[in-house]
């Protein structure tokens, strides 16, 4: 595989915190538009998933750091708040075409940290890219409203922005998600302090080299790295005004309860465990295709992965079939062209995954498809697991109740499709769904029962595109306003309305109106 570039923004060879064979690039700081080392004393490793080689490392900001940072953050907010809407929507366009222009640049860096291939890697890049794109159109989604309320007198709201606001990203989309973050906070008036996830910053450093050279002003987003230490800081600091989390039910619940308890606004986009139905009335050859796809597309490391299929009735005889199509899926580098599946993010998250597994098996699954001891030639350390499938699960097995996060699908079957969607309403996750059917008033029997926030009809991975909002709901999104989208921007805002009155003529009574006015 092609060689991909370890991006440690601003680095030199005699920037690692530790010599010898095991030296690697230090990730920098970003305050107030300068890359720093940090004084850290407490350093994350980023290691390749392929080969385990050492990528970065990434610090623990000491508190004097983040206390620099929210200072940036809020003496830049003081001018920024100050810029028009159009100013604004000129850097961001700018922003895009740097985007566009590098995207393959930020996807060999996605694969070098993150793991999954090249071609999905830009598809990481393309849809935070579309959100930029959207961002682009701020003047028009921040327009407020104006209502004559009487002859001489009109109500007129504006979407100010709220100050300081703070980004916690997870590893699994490296570009995506932060541009789901600082784009729409700073394209809406407002600072943003940013924490891309400690285990794959690199996308997001390189994201933000290219917005200071679209001359991005300084302390406009700083940003600061670390783990639940830089997440308490962000929760508590009182210039920060809210935060946008995206990541597992652990922190999002945590940060969710710690955020709001301090007065911010929160949104946090969590697990899922995202239920594909196969009705026997579907296109067969569409749907195995669609569901393989999406079970093991990404190393099955994403929030709207289809982790779980449901086959009503006669439509369980098709699973040979899905078994023989997943079994045809290459395992490799992410860089190697043939690659379907690339590795998981650390040896951790595939010992999980095994274990997760053998927990199928030992609670009465039926193990079709076995990938667990597959071997990567020339990546013999990668954390690799191959496609595997899991038959007859139970709900009440671990396996379906956990979020396994990996290239497994789990198979449960149902008799009618009202135990399908009771099935599916049952489990607390609600961030995506799909049904294949070519039967319109089936799909709309589901689309109305279904209690989950996206869903697809024929369609694997209903991710909306950003002129709407990315709308996992109950057990998936805690809060009440969504990601992008015109709620995404009333996310980043608060109201503002103003009554003015304007008369003609001077007024000619002298009594003063007492009463409540109507
Ligand atoms: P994670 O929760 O481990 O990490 C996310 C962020 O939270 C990181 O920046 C990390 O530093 C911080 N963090 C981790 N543990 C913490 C703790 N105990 N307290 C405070 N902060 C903590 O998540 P991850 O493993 O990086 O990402 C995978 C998870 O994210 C999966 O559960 C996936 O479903 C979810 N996800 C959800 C969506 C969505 O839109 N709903 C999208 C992508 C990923």
């Amino acid at each position: 595989p092609q060689a991909a570039r370890s991006y440690a923004t601003a680095t030199s060879p005699k920037d690692s915190t530790k010599t010898g064979a095991e030296s690697a690039p230090t990730t920098k700081l970003y305050i107030h538009g300068e890359f720093i080392e940090s004084q850290a004393d407490k350093w994350y490793e980023v290691r390749d998933p392929a080969t385990q080689e050492l990528v970065t490392r990434v610090p623990q900001a000491t508190p004097a750091e983040l206390a620099e940072a929210a200072k940036s953050s809020k003496a830049a907010f003081e001018e920024w708040r100050k810029t028009s809407p159009v100013t604004r929507q000129r850097k961001m366009l700018d922003f895009q075409a740097i985007i566009r222009d590098r995207t393959d640049e930020i996807a060999a860096n996605i694969v070098r940290e993150q793991g999954k291939t090249f071609a999905d890697a830009k598809g990481d890049v393309f849809r935070g890219l579309q959100v930029v794109e959207h961002a682009c159109a701020i003047p028009t989604l921040q327009m407020g409203e104006i209502l004559p309320v009487s002859t001489d007198m009109e109500t007129y709201s504006f979407r100010e922005p709220l100050g300081v606001t703070a980004g916690i990203a997870p590893f699994n989309f490296p570009a995506m998600i932060p541009l789901w973050m600082f784009p729409m906070a700073n394209a809406t008036g407002n600072t943003m302090l940013f924490k891309p996830s400690e285990r794959d910053p690199g996308a997001a450093m390189m994201l933000i080299k290219m917005y200071e050279e679209v001359g991005i002003p300084k302390g406009i987003v700083n940003v600061v790295h670390g783990g639940v230490d830089t997440v308490n800081f962000l929760c508590d600091e009182p210039s920060v005004k809210a935060i946008s989390f995206v990541g597992s039910d652990r922190a999002g619940q945590y940060i969710y309860a710690r955020g709001n308890a301090n007065g911010k606004r929160v949104q946090s986009n969590m697990g899922a465990k995202n239920h594909g139905v196969v009705v026997p009335d579907a296109n067969k050859n569409h749907t195995l295709n669609q569901l393989v796809g999406a079970a093991f597309g990404a190393a099955g490391q994403r929030c709207m992965a289809l982790s779980t299929a449901v086959f009503v009735g006669e439509s369980q005889e098709w699973i040979p079939e899905l078994v023989e199509r997943a079994t045809k899926l290459n395992v490799g580098h992410g860089m190697d062209p043939k690659a379907d599946v690339g590795p998981m993010i650390s040896p951790q998250a595939l010992d999980r995954a095994k274990r997760l597994i053998q927990s199928g098996v030992d609670e009465g699954a039926e193990l079709l498809l076995d990938g667990r001891n597959i071997v990567v030639q020339g990546f013999e350390k990668g954390n690799f697991l191959g496609p595997t499938i899991l038959s007859g699960v139970k709900p009440s097995m671990e396996c379906y109740k956990e979020e396994i996060f990996a290239p497994v699908l789990v198979i449960l079957k149902a008799d009618t499709l009202d135990q399908a969607i009771e099935l599916i309403n049952a489990n607390p996750y609600g961030n995506g769904t799909a049904i294949f059917t070519t039967s319109g008033a089936i799909a709309r029997k589901f689309q109305n029962e279904i209690d989950v926030g996206q869903v697809g009809i024929n369609v694997p991975i209903p991710v909306p595109l950003p002129m709407f909002s990315f709308t996992g709901s109950r057990g998936s999104m805690w809060g009440d306003l969504n990601f992008y989208g015109k709620a995404g921007v009333q996310f980043y805002t608060k109201l503002k309305t103003v009554t003015s009155l304007w008369r003609a003529e001077d007024a000619t009574t002298t009594q003063a109106a007492v009463t409540m006015p109507t």
